[in-house]
């Protein structure tokens, strides 16, 4: 773990992801993120993607993924490229997503504490249904995801539980019918709270995120074989444990690996932010995955 604050802001990462789909990004988003565009576009030979697939597990900060390899193979097996970013301050989970699916800063999406009112501004959801994209959000009641984002034209799956979340995402992949699927899984965060960052029941919940993310990208590679996909694992912020002395320093990591070609899956990794003067840097991993329609 260091000091050192990633230099890409997650503001980044929702034109570069419009960007490969082909869409024109929300209004106020801030300029893409060359590095995931460049690597779609090798990744998938010149082509736009037509399917992106977030998988978005809250506070799996870079830190943890550094320090813990291992309960995360699953998820790095089917990635290709990481993407460390920086998240926003404050680093809860409405102001970040807010800024991720927007890819405006807190100021200007209007979130800037704990708290989870509709976002009027544009976002990436708006720009996918501009576009004529079918979209879904799959989240747990009450979440930030299952609220800041409402008020759309797109499907909302909300559930109590993450097992009926991630059925329903399965079932939704299966289905093959929407552009842009959303998966929100809050259960490392939830755990990491009640027992800090490192301890075996947090830890067990970080090894289900990265054991659904590979299912869920198997899934896809299953199912939308005729499709060109970008697949993301990313997080919204990092984490810190509870005993440490919180500085207003933050630093997010959003590593993403978007891979393309027609047997293998994308991953991409996201970014998470981490606080303290032991800069706990949260990591993101997000994929993406691009298979070249047949
Ligand atoms: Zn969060």
């Amino acid at each position: 773990m260091d000091n050192e604050w990633n230099e890409v802001s997650l503001d980044s990462l929702c034109a570069a992801l419009c960007c490969v789909m082909g869409v024109e990004p929300p209004e106020h988003a801030a300029a893409k993120n060359e590095t995931l565009c460049a690597y779609a576009e090798k990744a998938l030979g010149g082509r736009r993607a037509d399917r992106l697939f977030m998988y978005n597990p809250d506070a799996v900060a870079q830190w943890i993924y550094e320090k813990y390899p291992e309960f995360t193979a699953e998820m790095q097996a089917v990635s290709e490229l990481s993407l460390p970013m920086r998240t926003v301050m404050p680093s809860v989970t409405p102001v970040c997503f807010g800024t991720m699916y927007t890819g405006a800063q807190p100021e200007v999406h209007g979130i800037r504490r704990y708290e989870k009112p509709v976002i009027k501004l544009d976002s990436i959801f708006d720009a996918m249904l501009r576009a004529g994209k079918r979209v879904a959000v799959l989240a747990e009641r009450d979440c930030s995801m299952a609220k800041i984002f409402l008020e759309r034209e797109m499907d909302y799956f909300i559930y109590d539980s993450i097992p009926e979340i991630n059925a329903k995402a399965a079932e939704l992949i299966a289905g093959d019918r929407h552009d842009m699927i959303v998966v929100y899984n809050g259960n490392y965060d939830a755990v990491m709270h009640k027992h800090g960052p490192e301890d075996v029941h947090a830890l067990a919940e970080l090894r289900q995120n990265s054991f659904a993310f590979a299912t869920f990208i198997n899934l896809i590679k299953n199912y939308w074989k005729s499709h060109n996909t970008l697949a993301g694992f990313a997080m919204d912020h990092g984490c810190h444990p509870a005993r440490l002395t919180a500085e207003p320093l933050c630093a997010a990591q959003i590593p993403e690996k978007l891979s393309p070609g027609a047997e293998r899956p994308d991953r991409s990794e996201g970014a998470a932010a981490a606080k303290t003067q032991h800069a706990q840097n949260a990591r993101v991993r997000s994929g993406l995955r691009s298979e070249r329609a047949k």
